[in-house]
């Protein structure tokens, strides 16, 4: 019999972990990890850090508290034992972190897909890198193609020309099909929906239209700010039509639109108008190590303190078991005006 680890909340020790297929209370598997490799970023995306909040006395996390690349390999290699069978590296900006293709080289043998989501910043630099290390493809974050609207979003005055050449590199490089993940904003990029999409059809690179969503405590969402998906579609419809796709596995977060002539594909995330909650797979590791059941969580599980104090892999891998089977968050389901305004983590620390 395998010796249980009590959790540090104090709650009852949960059964050790018997193998199988791990499933938390509503029935969803535990199939993708994505973790949080550093909660610093060299944006300040309105949306997401905004400056007033996240300004020179904000206090990042300071170097002993982050997991190292060991840590992380480590828990990862647990994770996939688990079922896991996706790893996504995100932050924070994931390329802020030095010798990030360290990391990647450590998690490649494990077999899971690899992919990792930036901004493009720092990404024409360090994809062949990347890729050598056994990254398999990357999504790019892009919410405007005007020069102007861009920086004014990233709020760091960063050019639009550096991200759409970090884009070729990539795609150069081989971490296809790149994804390009554009979050919306009414009043602020809607605009650009059609522009976007038209830039990206028979690329081979699909763009993703992501709903605004009240994530943290910071950038003070608003109802009437969300374009909802729905509306996307049908903007985009209106110029080149488009028709449902099927999904390419279960709990796939973007719902899939075709073009009818054979242009490729967008897809829309539409966390706050069609919550997708009932088949989200998604594990979370903060870069201090701790674990989110949901984008939108509260309060996370230390399992850094558990590493550190010596435990064996066999005590981790039931700790997260029991974290996973005692899952029962379904956040955007039940999302009011009312749960946006609750202090929840920041996305660059739990990983968006
Ligand atoms: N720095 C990286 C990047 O820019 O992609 C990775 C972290 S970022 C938090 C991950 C994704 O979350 C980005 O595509 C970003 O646009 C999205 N995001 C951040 N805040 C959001 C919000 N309030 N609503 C919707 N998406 C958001």
């Amino acid at each position: 019999m395998k010796k249980v680890i009590p959790i540090a909340s104090g709650r009852a020790p949960a059964p050790v972990f018997a193998g199988g297929e791990l499933a938390d209370t509503r029935g969803r598997a535990m199939h993708d990890l994505r973790i949080s490799v550093t909660d610093r970023c060299n944006f300040r995306c309105v949306y997401c850090m905004p400056r007033e909040v996240f300004d020179s006395q904000y206090r990042f996390l300071p170097q002993s508290a982050i997991l190292s690349f060991e840590e992380i390999a480590r828990l990862a290699g647990i994770f996939v034992d688990l079922g896991v069978r996706k790893i996504r590296l995100t932050g924070g900006e994931p390329l802020v972190r030095r010798d990030l293709h360290r990391l990647v080289a450590m998690l490649a043998p494990l077999g899971a897909e690899l992919t990792l989501t930036t901004n493009g910043s720092l990404l024409a630099k360090q994809a062949r890198a990347l890729k050598a290390a056994g990254l398999q493809r990357v999504t790019v974050s892009l919410d405007s193609l005007d020069d102007a609207t861009f920086r004014a979003m990233n709020d760091a005055d960063f050019p639009v020309a550096r991200v759409l050449e970090a884009i070729d590199v990539a795609a150069a490089e081989g971490l296809t099909p790149v994804k390009i993940n554009t979050v919306v904003k009414r009043g602020v990029n809607d605009q650009d929906i059609v522009r976007m999409a038209e830039r990206w059809r028979g690329s081979g690179h699909i763009v993703r239209f992501i709903e605004y969503m009240d994530v943290g405590s910071s950038n003070g969402w608003r109802m009437d700010e969300v374009v909802p998906s729905a509306e996307v579609v049908r903007r985009i419809s209106a110029r080149w039509p488009l028709v449902p796709a099927d999904a390419n596995y279960g709990g796939e977060v973007a719902q899939r639109w075709r073009y009818v002539d054979g242009a490729g594909e967008v897809g829309v995330i539409s966390s706050v108008t069609q919550a997708f909650c009932s088949t989200c797979t998604r594990m979370r590791l903060s870069t201090e190590g701790s674990l989110f059941t949901c984008l939108f969580a509260q309060s996370g599980h230390d399992l850094k303190s558990l590493l550190r104090a010596g435990a064996s892999d066999d005590a981790i891998r039931n700790e997260i078991a029991a974290v996973w089977q005692r899952r029962a968050d379904r956040y955007s389901e039940i999302r009011t005006a009312e749960t946006a305004k609750e202090r929840k983590v920041e996305m660059s620390y739990i990983g968006g």
